[in-house]
C-alpha cells in the first residue's frame, strides 16, 4: 500500500552536524521517506549530499500545508544519537506529496475485485503494488512463472521433505494440507514409537508426537528435501546448508 513521500525544492542551507560536519548552501532537492529517512541532493551524481537514514527524531516546519503543490519556506530538521541533519529554506520553497510504495520483483498480476495491479516481491512477501493485498511466503519459496488454475495466482514451490508446488494463497491451495497427506503418521516418534503427527501452529507445518502432551517430542520442518534415513529412524533432509536429521540434535547421522 502506498504511504507517503514528501518532496521540498529550493533554495537552502544544509547543515550536517555529527562525524563529519560541514554546511552547504544551493538550490537542492529533499527527499523525506515514509521511514523519516532523509536524503538531499543537489544537481551532480546519484549521492546525497547530505542524508539522515532512518533517524530516531525527524521534524518539519513549512509555512505551506504540503498536500499538493504548494510554496513556502521550510525547515526539516533529523537527528539520529549526536548526527544532526538541518535543511533550512531561504524564502520560498515548493513542497509536494507523492504516493510511495515497496518496490519488488514483478511475479503476476491481482486478482482482487477492481485491481488490475501488479503483484511484486518484497522480502518474505508478494504484495499488490496498488491494492496492498498481501500474501505471506514461506521460508525458501520460489514464486513460479505459472498461475494456479482456480484463482489465478502464482503458484510457489516449497520444499519441506518434498517438493510442494501450490497456490500462492493458502486459503486456496494448503500448502501444510499437502505437508499433512504426504507426512501424517510417515515416521515414528524415536522417543516413544507412536506415529509423528503433521500439526500447525501459528500457521507453521510441525511434526509432533501423536503421545502428546505425555510425549513432548515436536520436530519443526527443515526447507529442503528427505534424501534418506537416519540411524534413528528419522529422515535426512538435504538443505541449503547441507544435510541434516529430522532431529537437528540427533548424532547418529554424520555426513
Ligand atoms: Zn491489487
Ligand atoms: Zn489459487
Ligand atoms: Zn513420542
Ligand atoms: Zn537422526
Amino acid at each position: 500500500m502506498a504511504s507517503e513521500l514528501r518532496l521540498f525544492a529550493g533554495a537552502c542551507t544544509t547543515t550536517f552536524e555529527g562525524t563529519r560536519s560541514r554546511t552547504q548552501h544551493g538550490y537542492v532537492v529533499v527527499l523525506v521517506k515514509p521511514d523519516d529517512t532523509v536524503l538531499v541532493h543537489d544537481a551532480d551524481g546519484y549521492q546525497p549530499v547530505a542524508w539522515l537514514t532512518r533517524p530516531d527524531e525527524a521534524s518539519v516546519e513549512t509555512t505551506c500545508d504540503g498536500t499538493d503543490t504548494a510554496h513556502g519556506g521550510f525547515t526539516i530538521t533529523a537527528q539520529t544519537g549526536d548526527q544532526r541533519l538541518t535543511v533550512e529554506s531561504h524564502g520560498e520553497g515548493t513542497v509536494r506529496t507523492f504516493p510511495i510504495g515497496e518496490a519488488g520483483v514483478p511475479v503476476g498480476e491481482c486478482v482482487a475485485t477492481d485491481c488490475e495491479g501488479t503483484l511484486a516481491r518484497t522480502g518474505g512477501d508478494v504484495a499488490c503494488v496498488d491494492c496492498g493485498e498481501r500474501y505471506g511466503l514461506p521460508a525458501g519459496a520460489t514464486v513460479l512463472d505459472r498461475q494456479c488454475d482456480d484463482c489465478g495466482l502464482p503458484q510457489i514451490r516449497v520444499d519441506r521433505g518434498e517438493t510442494f508446488e501450490v497456490c500462492l494463497d493458502y486459503t486456496c491451495e494448503s500448502l501444510n494440507d499437502r505437508i499433512r497427506e504426504r507426512y501424517d503418521r510417515a515416521f515414528d516418534c524415536p522417543d516413544c514409537g507412536s506415529d509423528l503427527r503433521i500439526r500447525v501452529t501459528d500457521g507453521r507445518p510441525f511434526f509432533g508426537c501423536e503421545g502428546y502432551p505425555d510425549c513432548e517430542t515436536a520436530f519443526s520442518i527443515p526447507a529442503g528435501v528427505v534424501v534418506g534415513l537416519c540411524d534413528c529412524g528419522l529422515p535426512v533432509f538435504e538443505t541449503a546448508t547441507g544435510r541434516r536429521c529430522l532431529d537437528g540434535t540427533c548424532d547418529s547421522y554424520l555426513e
